[in-house]
């Protein structure tokens, strides 16, 4: 009897991350036979105020827990996966990065799925497959438009399309089977096949040179076990061959490699490099992807199928069943941090994620962050370096040139244009790079020195000159008619001033008619193949000049390129970011780093106005490294960071009375709250631009040396903010911010 009403009375209950914009997660109830079959990792259907959601369970309450009176339980629909399908290790990832970040973890948890499964699709979504029996059955199609429609989109598709994937691009499985009583198509049901795949050597490893041989026995003695690396190697000494020769060892033992890279730097030629080498399953994931190979890609992962798993930023939290090696190549790259919504940066993350899964991470670079120098000291990283170029290639020379002092066509400098034209004439390549894209950065009246600024923001106006001429705000996207003559003096005496790549591009085919001028940005690029094509006529050894912005400073290997030409640096070196100065060196490194990778050896010439600038000067007589060493004594002189934790809080609203009142009003309960001194705040301050889109923004830095106890008061504080805010004010936290605009 007792037993009888025990279970009457139990209620069953799990713990939910659900996608909304909370800090909790939320208790539902469910059958008794559910809670036996509901897995920690799998997928929930439920409600949710007015809206139907799919969340993660995050937890199984045990049945006597104490239940909250006064909570209104409520019930599931539905359980979405009989089985886990975030494994234990990603979830405390994720769980983790939620509360570093302080980010609500079912929105987490959901941004680190895949677009399908986010929406509760089955699983199994890719099962069903039609397949295309008759390759000539228009005629019998005819009369259908829809059944012709669908048919033509299925012979796209020689190895099958999944019937969900044709019924989400709004084919309905009626018309498939329509189609398939006349025998044109036919439907299979396809086991979807997760076992793992073979792993084969597809060519043997280079002989490794003596840098290389001692940075891959380091790392070797770490397999097995956490540690992390820092593989700091000059652009071209060979670095990709000790990732690949590590990868060898640790895919011989059946573990998976994940393999992080910038998001411009996952380019055909890298994924050939992986795919040469190897011959195995390789899961691809990054943001060009459309949903169903995304999911596929993720799922190979997952199940342990594929063995090598190359993406970009959010590809960290893919899980993996057999991780044994995280490699996250150029880690000084700004696109492993999310600069908005969910904050986080993945190196960081990749950092916190090998020490889980006790493996061994590789962080590689030719201009590492001054973070990373700085665990260097700390004993947290093991430093290791290559220092000459692999092969037969040496580094490039840099020469300054004084922009104050020489003569200029077309923003190009007389002695510089002298040296292009010498290579050119050796049937050498020549890289020319301008970090700016557009016409001029700003059109200005001689006259009266009216200027064109954004009505929006504290910005000037880009003129662009095609596909025709405009003036458009980089910051807001506001585009603006270029007026025939000055609104203010209505004289005809409007000047672009300055530089962007579309004005050199003009000027270089002026100055050198007889070679192509092949420009790479944003702007030029955006058509699918155009860089592949560009990329393509670059690896002949035609004369031709490259002129780009920082896609070009990528990873990209130019062999034919002897001159690399900086146009114009100074905008780095006057910013008011204490981060600015490194940026721009690793720029110039990086750029420097594409000429003079063949047999010819390369040169370098930086156009500015600052020749004399201390930092210049440290790179250009001395290398990166006292560069960074430099840079690394000024912050801790400075406190800043690495030397100290940083937050950054941002608030935008309609004044900036608003702002200030708000944030003076949250620093002092902040204060109160904690130990004097131990955190230091700056601010209310205007942001660098304060006017942005027509809304004010303001900033609060937090600094402070003790993690454990910033994060701790965080965590009382942040949500407070949030609650305390005017409903028409944004306000947004990064923590261990890496830009402060
Ligand atoms: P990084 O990644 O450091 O910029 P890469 O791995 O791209 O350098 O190497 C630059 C070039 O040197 C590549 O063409 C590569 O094949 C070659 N290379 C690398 N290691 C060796 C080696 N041990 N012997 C000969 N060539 C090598
Ligand atoms: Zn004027
Ligand atoms: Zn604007």
């Amino acid at each position: 009897m007792l037993n009888m009403t025990d279970s009457r009375q139990t209620i069953y209950r799990i713990r939910v991350a659900v996608p909304v914009h909370l800090y909790d997660c939320f208790d539902y109830q469910l059958s008794a036979e559910q809670y036996q079959q509901a897995e920690i990792g799998a997928r929930v259907a439920v409600s949710f105020g007015r809206q139907h959601l799919t969340g993660v369970i995050v937890e199984k309450l045990a049945p006597d827990a104490p239940i909250d009176p006064g909570f209104q339980l409520k019930t599931i629909s539905s359980l979405v996966d009989d089985q886990a399908i975030l494994n234990d290790k990603v979830l405390s990832l994720l769980s983790w990065a939620a509360q570093y970040y302080q980010f609500p973890l079912g929105e987490v948890i959901h941004a680190a799925l895949p677009v399908f499964l986010r929406q509760g699709k089955p699983y199994d979504l890719l099962a069903h497959v039609w397949k295309v029996l008759d390759l000539n059955a228009e005629e019998k199609l005819k009369r259908s438009e829809k059944q012709l429609n669908a048919y033509k989109i299925l012979k796209l598709h020689p190895q099958g399309t999944s019937e969900n994937i044709l019924n989400l691009s709004g084919i309905e499985t009626a018309t498939l089977k329509a189609i398939e009583k006349k025998g044109v198509i036919r439907c299979e049901l396809e086991q979807q096949d997760f076992s793992p795949e073979p792993v084969q050597l597809a060519q043997l490893p280079l002989t490794p040179n003596h840098d290389q041989q001692k940075a891959i026995q380091t790392i070797l003695k770490a397999q097995n076990k956490y540690q992390a690396f820092l593989l700091d190697g000059l652009t071209g000494s060979g670095k990709t061959e000790v990732y690949l020769q590590i990868m060898q060892q640790v895919l011989k033992q059946g573990k998976q490699v994940l393999v992080l890279v910038p998001e411009i730097g996952l380019t055909p030629q890298t994924i050939s490099r992986f795919q040469s080498r190897f011959h195995c399953n390789i899961a691809l994931l990054h943001s060009g992807l459309n949903d169903s190979k995304r999911l596929q890609a993720w799922q190979h992962a997952q199940t342990g199928k594929a063995s090598i798993i190359l993406g970009t930023r959010s590809a960290i939290y893919t899980p993996l069943p057999q991780l044994g090696l995280i490699i996250l190549d150029e880690e000084h790259d700004l696109s492993f941090k999310q600069q908005e919504g969910f904050r986080y940066h993945a190196r960081d993350v990749a950092l916190y994620r090998a020490s889980l899964e006790n493996c061994p991470i590789i962080l590689g670079s030719a201009t590492p962050s001054i973070d990373s120098y700085y665990l260097v000291d700390q004993g947290k990283l093991t430093g290791l370096q290559l220092n000459q170029r692999a092969g037969s290639a040496i580094m490039p020379t840099m020469h300054v040139i004084d922009s104050k002092i020489s003569r200029k066509q077309h923003g190009i400098s007389e002695p510089l244009i002298h040296e292009i034209r010498k290579r050119l004439e050796r049937k050498e390549q020549v890289l020319v790079f301008l970090n700016r894209r557009g016409y001029a950065p700003v059109v200005i009246c001689e006259s009266c020195g009216w200027q064109a600024n954004c009505p929006n923001c504290d910005a000037h106006f880009t003129l662009h000159t095609s596909p025709y001429t405009h003036l458009h705000c980089h910051h807001c996207g506001t585009i603006n008619r270029l007026p025939d003559a000055c609104p203010q003096c209505h004289q005809q005496t409007l000047k672009p001033i300055g530089i962007g790549t579309a004005r050199v591009e003009d000027g270089l085919n002026t100055l050198f008619p007889d070679f192509p001028v092949l420009r790479v940005d944003r702007d030029s690029t955006s058509r699918v193949g155009s860089w592949q094509k560009i990329h393509d006529q670059i690896q002949q050894s035609q004369p031709v000049i490259l002129l780009g912005t920082q896609m070009l400073a990528k990873g990209h290997h130019f062999p034919f390129v002897t001159l690399v030409a900086i146009l114009d640096i100074d905008g780095g070196l006057l910013s008011v970011d204490f981060r600015a100065p490194e940026r721009t060196a690793q720029l110039i490194v990086q750029v420097a780093g594409r000429s003079g990778r063949g047999e010819k050896k390369g040169d370098v010439y930086l156009q500015t106005l600052r020749p004399e600038h201390p930092m210049l000067n440290t790179l250009i007589h001395q290398d990166y490294r006292a560069f960074a060493r430099q840079m690394l004594a000024d912050r801790k002189l400075a406190s800043l960071p690495p030397c100290r934790y940083a937050v950054l809080i941002r608030c935008e609203s309609r004044s900036q009375e608003e702002n200030q009142q708000f944030l003076t009003d949250m620093t002092q309960q902040l204060r109160l709250s904690t130990e004097e001194n131990l955190i230091e705040v700056w601010g209310p301050i205007p942001a660098p631009m304060e006017r942005k889109a027509g809304r004010w923004q303001a900033h609060v830095v937090l600094l402070c040396s003790d993690r454990a106890k910033m994060h701790f008061y965080l965590h009382r504080w942040w949500p407070q903010l949030l609650k305390q805010k005017p409903s028409s004010m944004k306000i947004s936290i990064d923590v261990d911010p890496q830009e402060f605009s």
